[in-house]
């Protein structure tokens, strides 16, 4: 599989790099970060810490794509609109990581997918893909007046909150339990007053090196369920990412998630 890679020198670029180049049967045809980047003009291989492949991190997606068979972009929101564009024009299909996407940017994404195969993951992983068909459940069996609040934790570099995963899984509660999705309740208390009922709440933990903890709690009246999940390795969203890139290179153009490239045994 060609593939370029987006944020290449990012946290997720690198893992993404590492776990590639165990597979063995990833070829990077580019390597693209932002102009100004350190990482610009050296070898992708010798950034995640292996040996040289003769790739270099460059800035121009559209300079690199006329090999590519699939792009995978975990860089930032503000690129991943544009990259979207791009890609649709080549007509290379897109792996999207990147979180904190806004309405536009699902518009550029539905727009693009009428030419190319696009599949927009906020949790790459085998665990969160599990646990969003759990929550989808729980949500859909339990009463109404179980409250629902996603509390997440990441490392202090994080940029946006709540994490794109919460919001999924906020999401996917919203589709159980039959209500419109809202993304704006994240709990502060600074305004005090009682929890609104119905509500799907968000809280958000920042600090040290958390790769991404995430849990789902219905709280009853004298009982609460909580469906957690954590990662401690960055490894599990590239291999995911990967291997959603390989599922993606073959389909027809459309929007796709990540529930599409695994199938989990919970869907009958
Ligand atoms: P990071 O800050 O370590 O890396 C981002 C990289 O993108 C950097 O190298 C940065 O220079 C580059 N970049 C920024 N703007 C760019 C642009 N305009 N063009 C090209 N490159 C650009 O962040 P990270 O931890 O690697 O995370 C990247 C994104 O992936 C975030 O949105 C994060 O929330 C998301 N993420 C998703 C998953 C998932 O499973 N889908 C998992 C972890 C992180």
């Amino acid at each position: 599989m060609r593939v370029v890679i987006v944020g290449a020198s990012g946290r997720m670029g690198l893992a993404i790099t590492r776990a590639a180049l165990e597979m063995g049967d990833v070829m990077f045809v580019g390597a693209i970060d932002r102009e100004g980047a350190a990482a610009v003009g050296r070898d992708l291989g010798e950034l995640a810490g292996l040996p040289a492949i003769g790739t270099r991190v460059t800035t121009d997606l559209a300079a690199v794509l006329t090999d590519a068979q699939v792009v995978i972009d975990f860089s930032s929101a503000s690129a991943t609109r544009g990259n979207l564009t791009i890609c649709a024009h080549a007509g290379v299909p897109i792996v999207v990581g990147t979180t904190g996407l806004d309405a536009d940017v699902y518009s550029a994404a539905d727009a693009a997918a009428q030419h190319i195969p696009v599949l927009i993951a906020a949790n790459t992983s085998l665990g969160v893909t599990l646990l969003l068909e759990l929550v989808r459940q729980a949500a859909r069996s339990l009463p109404a007046d179980f409250d629902i609040e996603v509390v997440e934790a990441h490392h202090r570099h994080k940029q946006d909150a709540p994490s794109g995963t919460a919001l999924a899984l906020g999401q996917a509660a919203s589709e159980g339990r039959g209500t419109a999705f809202r993304r704006d309740a994240v709990r502060h208390h600074a305004e005090g007053g009682a929890r609104p009922v119905g509500e799907i709440g968000y809280a958000v933990v920042r600090g040290g090196d958390v790769v991404g903890d995430h849990t789902v709690a219905f709280l009853g009246a004298g009982e609460r369920v909580l469906l957690s999940h954590q990662a401690t390795d960055r490894a599990i969203f590239a291999r995911g990412a990967l291997r959603a890139a390989k599922f993606l290179f073959e389909q027809v153009p459309g929007r796709y998630e990540m529930g599409d490239v695994i199938s989990l045994k919970t869907k009958t």
